[in-house]
């Protein structure tokens, strides 16, 4: 319920993460916190442990559980 549109419309919005960003961030769903690596699209932060795909919103990653999106199972 709290969308805040401001502006959703500008061409770029694949910033890619910088690399010490992408170092400490880890999965919140794993008790070992697991390193999340980036998918091919770079629109997602995946973790190799339990599959789910945390979603990159505007440059910032949402490494939220509830968030995340988990497909098929392994
Ligand atoms: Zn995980």
């Amino acid at each position: 319920m709290t969308k805040t549109a401001t502006q959703e419309d500008s061409g770029t919005n694949s910033a890619p993460l910088s690399p010490e960003l992408l170092d400490i961030l880890a999965c919140p769903a794993c008790d070992d916190r697991p390193a999340v690596a980036l998918t091919a699209d770079n629109r997602f932060l995946e973790c190799k442990q339990c599959k789910r795909r945390y979603p990159i919103h505007d440059g910032i990653p949402v490494m939220l559980v509830d968030e995340a999106i988990v497909d098929g199972k392994t």
